[in-house]
This record gives C-alpha cells, sequence and structure tokens, in this order.
C-alpha cells in the first residue's frame, strides 16, 4: 500500500458516502446527514493527505505509517484539517466554505447525540428540508473546490463529480415548496424594480439583488439562504450598462458580454473626481492600495461612499495603512512593516541581508 493507493481509497470512499446520503433523504434523513457529513470530511482529509499522509493524522498523535494504513489513528478534526490547509498545504477554505462546512458538522453530531424523530408529516418535511438547504450549500462550495481550486488532485474523477452535481441538484426538488410560497412576494417585488438571479445553489431564481451601486452587498437567496458578497458597478466599459458581479472582480457583463478583471472594476468603482483633487493636493491618501488577503497588486480603492473596496476579492476597508517601507497602501497590519515589509516588498530586514 502506498500514498496514492491510500488517497485513491479515501476518495473512493468519499464518493461513497455521498451518493448514499443523496439516497437516505427521503426515507432516512438522519442518516443522510451523517453519511453526507463524513463524505465532506474525507474530502477535506484527502486533498491533505495529497500533500502529505501524516498530515490526516491528529496533532495529539505521533505519525506511523504502519498504524496508519491499518487505519489505527486518530484523525484531524475539520478545524485542524483547515488550519493545516491554510498553513502547510496553503490552499486553505474560504470563510463561507468553512462554514457551510461546520453547518452540515454540528448536524451530524446533532443526529448522533439527539436525534428524535419527526411526530408529524410536517415536521418531518421541514425538517428534511432543513437538511437539503445545508447540503446543497455544502455541495456548492465542494464542487468548486474539487472542480477549481483543487483540480489538479482530483480531475481523475471528473465523470464522477459530474454525476453527483447533477443527482444533488436535483434535491431542490425538495425545496419547490419553499419557492411556492415566496412566489406571489417575489412577483410582487418584481414589480418593484428589484432584481432576481438564479441562485448557483439550489438553482431558483430566488437570490435577491440590491439596487445599491458600487458598494458590496450580499445577494441572499430566499429559497435556500446562500449569501454571496456582490457588486453592482453603474456602467460596464463596453457597454455602459449595469453590471452585478458576484464573490469576486472577475466576471461577464450580462448585457453585451465583456469579460471584466479587477482591473476594470477598480477603473469603475473608483472615485475619480474626489481622487484627481486630492492627488493635486498632494493627498495620497487616495492612491490604490495592495490587498494582503488576496495579494492584489492595487486593486484596492476608495470609493464614492468613503470606503476602500478590493476590486479582486470584494474585502471592505474603512482604511488603509501604509508600509512602513515601500510606502504603499496596503489592508494588512503595517505595524511592523518598516523591518518586516508588506506582502509586496520585503521590508528593511531584507534590505540589510547581504550586509
Ligand atoms: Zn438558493
Ligand atoms: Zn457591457
Ligand atoms: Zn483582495
Ligand atoms: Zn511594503
Amino acid at each position: 500500500m502506498n500514498n496514492e493507493e491510500m488517497f485513491s481509497r479515501l476518495v473512493e470512499n468519499a464518493f461513497d458516502f455521498l451518493f448514499k446520503a443523496i439516497s437516505e433523504i427521503e426515507g432516512q434523513p438522519k442518516y443522510s446527514v451523517i453519511h453526507f457529513y463524513a463524505a465532506v470530511e474525507l474530502f477535506v482529509k484527502a486533498r491533505l493527505m495529497k500533500e502529505h499522509w501524516s498530515l490526516v493524522i491528529s496533532q495529539r498523535q505521533e505519525a506511523d505509517w504502519d498504524k496508519f494504513i491499518v487505519g489505527d489513528f486518530q484523525s484531524v478534526t475539520l478545524t485542524e484539517a483547515a488550519n493545516k490547509l491554510r498553513k502547510i498545504v496553503r490552499s486553505g477554505l474560504a470563510k463561507a466554505e468553512l462554514d457551510a462546512f461546520k453547518e452540515v458538522a454540528n448536524d451530524r453530531n446533532k443526529m448522533v447525540h439527539f436525534f428524535h424523530e419527526a411526530h408529524s408529516e410536517e415536521e418531518s418535511g421541514k425538517f428534511k428540508r432543513d437538511i437539503v438547504k445545508k447540503q446543497l450549500k455544502a455541495w456548492f462550495f465542494l464542487h468548486q473546490l474539487l472542480i477549481a481550486k483543487w483540480k489538479k488532485e482530483f480531475s481523475s474523477w471528473d465523470d464522477k463529480i459530474a454525476e453527483l452535481d447533477e443527482k444533488l441538484r436535483r434535491l431542490h426538488e425538495f425545496l419547490q415548496v419553499i419557492f411556492d410560497n415566496l412566489k406571489p412576494q417575489i412577483e410582487e417585488n418584481k414589480k418593484k424594480g428589484i432584481q432576481y438571479d438564479e441562485c448557483p445553489s439550489c438553482g431558483f431564481e430566488a437570490q435577491e439583488l440590491c439596487e445599491d451601486e458600487n458598494t458590496i452587498y450580499e445577494a441572499k437567496c430566499l429559497v435556500c439562504g446562500l449569501a454571496e458578497k456582490s457588486l453592482n458597478i453603474q456602467q460596464c466599459p463596453e457597454c455602459g450598462e449595469t453590471v452585478t458581479l458576484k464573490e469576486e472582480g472577475f466576471g461577464q457583463c450580462q448585457s453585451c458580454g465583456k469579460h471584466l478583471e479587477p482591473e476594470d472594476v477598480a477603473g469603475a468603482l473608483i472615485d475619480s473626481g474626489a481622487a484627481h483633487i486630492a492627488a493635486m493636493e498632494g493627498d495620497d491618501s487616495w492612491g490604490e492600495g495592495n490587498c494582503s488577503d488576496c495579494d492584489g497588486y492595487h486593486t484596492v480603492v476608495r470609493t464614492e461612499n468613503d470606503e476602500w473596496i478590493c476590486a479582486s476579492c470584494f474585502g471592505v476597508f474603512e482604511s488603509l495603512e501604509a508600509c512602513g517601507w515601500c510606502n504603499e497602501l496596503n489592508t494588512g497590519d503595517m505595524e511592523d512593516s518598516y523591518v518586516a515589509g508588506c506582502n509586496h516588498c520585503d521590508g528593511m530586514a531584507d534590505w540589510h541581508k547581504d550586509d
């Protein structure tokens, strides 16, 4: 047995549990919750394992390959795994991803320790809908990881991932009743000019957009609750229509199809009048800043609403500080930056390294 075989086995198991979880929603929802979470945990562990098998073992134990291959070890918790992904693998989970996984983890714990049978048809229906919402949300994020960020590691399972995606998306039938109940209200709101997009998690046209421009807001799905960081920019640089972007500064204009990048978004967001006047007066607090969250270079701009927005990762900041060494504005903590530098320079320490 080698590392690669153990990895494949873990991934196969994860798929197995997911298919099982889907089949159990209707008849045995309690087991669906337990198996679904087991699958999520296995995928995360598999990613760790691809880096090194010992990462799957809890910090409290010494790593021992012979024990590992026979399953005689204590494995990492979800939180531990997330930390290792960030610190060691350098491919961490975003907050929304970890939150969605933690929700299914909490449900799993409830099922194991406190589950009681539903007493009525209504109660049981609501119970299943709650599960489906959380599973769809967790799958939305897991699927993204498997086909984008962790694509290289999981590409051998492309077909299975696609098959699962199709099956899981069919679960949205469980949520049809929620959508039907909301429909009159949604129709009413549409007449008032409120826009709805198709939710990327549950597929219903129930993701409510806000009209505000040049500010980050949460577009929340009224059916499943998925919220995406969204931004409306007033003018597409190509056609001049309003564009809505989700989660990041890469996207497409809904009117003309132009592909937008953070640079275009920054250009559209910046309060150019105020920045121009400030520059003339020698006030450099309006310059473009660097983002220490996403490593964006000059992606952070000050908007007319007097907030700083990263046009790449959609982080919002009240103010920026300048790096003590390179003098560039940055979203991070710049207290020790004269010596340590920022994420775009190495500071004084590096300067004197060769002396
Ligand atoms: Zn939804
Ligand atoms: Zn356009
Ligand atoms: Zn950023
Ligand atoms: Zn610097």
